[in-house]
């Protein structure tokens, strides 16, 4: 079963793409972890005198992915070991690099164009039958084909892991017309065997299952604190460690989230619902100015809660 996935392609090294490539290293399957290079310098860089076209800020965001991974506490994603298995590169110089993978997976930011044109390089350096999947939380998975090769969609499907990937068992599956029935019950088997996941196969509907009710339910709580006059605090109190669940509570889940993402993913079901729902599904003004200051949660040292 591991054998027809001797290597692995993650395209996007951020919160998930970086733990989707550690429980692929986890499981012993050797890992591609690509980013887009950086089109500015930092101050810092600057100083040193570093250009756009050196290769330590040309594989800025894969670097500082993969420091991040070794740094985990008290709970690491993956081990020093493990991490030997993944090779950091940039998509520019290193996109060919995908050919040699029997599974690439996308996990990049949440937005179909910039998706979409991301799959058509996929598309163009990838080998015939390899599958290829997204990690999207709730794009459609057949607008994200539209316009590709017929081997490209008999081999594409959605991956949807939950954030921590090595933690969270639940793996939702989403096919298309077009995917082959027996890439679905590879995924299926693999998921469930090697990678040790729950298989839920989902329809392409907005945001899929699992995330079409858990945004509804955060919503809906935010939209009770606004109208209560509750604090954050409070909120996460009651809706964390006081039902025994420490680590779900309403705000904390979304500085892990990263409200950039939450936001989008939101977004994914208010263009497509209406009347009751859709207000729900509309983001407060406040959690929008957060994100303009970059207030985004543990990705950026500061959302809800400031980064420990
Ligand atoms: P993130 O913002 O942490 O990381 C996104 C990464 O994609 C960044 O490193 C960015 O540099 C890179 N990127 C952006 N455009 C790119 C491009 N054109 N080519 C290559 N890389 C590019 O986002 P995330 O939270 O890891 O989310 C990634 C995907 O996973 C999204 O589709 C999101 O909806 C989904 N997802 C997120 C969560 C979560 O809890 N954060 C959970 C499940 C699924």
């Amino acid at each position: 079963m591991k054998q027809r996935i001797k290597k692995a392609a993650v395209i996007g090294s951020g919160v998930m793409g970086s733990g989707i490539a550690a429980h692929l290293a986890n499981v012993g399957i050797p890992t591609i972890l690509l980013d887009i290079v950086p089109n500015k310098l930092s101050s810092e860089e600057e100083q040193k005198g570093l250009t756009l076209s050196d290769k330590a800020v040309r594989n800025k965001f894969t670097n500082t992915a993969l420091q991040k991974l070794i740094k985990q506490k008290p709970a690491p994603l993956t081990t020093k070991s493990n991490i030997a298995l993944i090779e950091a590169g940039n998509l520019e110089d290193d996109i060919e690099k995908i050919a040699e993978c029997d599974w690439i997976i996308e996990v990049i930011v949440e937005n179909l164009a910039i998706k979409k044109q991301l799959f058509e390089k996929v598309d163009a350096y990838r080998k015939q039958g390899s599958i290829v999947s997204s990690n999207t939380s709730g794009i459609s998975i057949e607008a994200m084909a539209e316009g590709r090769s017929d081997d490209f969609k008999k081999n594409f499907l959605g991956t949807h892991f939950f954030n921590p990937p090595r933690y969270l068992k639940l793996l939702e599956v989403i096919p298309t017309k077009d995917t082959d029935s027996e890439t679905v019950s590879f995924i299926k088997t693999f998921g469930e065997d090697v990678l040790g996941k729950g298989i839920v196969v989902a329809k392409d509907t907005p945001n899929f299952i699992a995330n079409r009710i858990g945004t509804y339910g955060l919503l809906v709580t935010v939209r009770e604190m606004l109208e209560g006059g509750y604090s954050i605090g409070e909120v996460d109190s009651v809706t964390g460690p006081v039902i025994g669940r420490p680590k779900s509570a309403t705000f904390r889940t979304l500085d892990v989230v990263g409200l950039d993402t939450f936001i989008h993913v939101a977004n994914n079901v208010y263009e497509k619902v209406d009347g009751e729902e859709q207000q729900v599904f509309h983001i407060p003004d406040f959690m929008n100015k957060m994100q303009e200051k970059g207030w985004l949660g543990s990705k950026s040292g500061q959302g809800f809660y400031l980064k420990q």
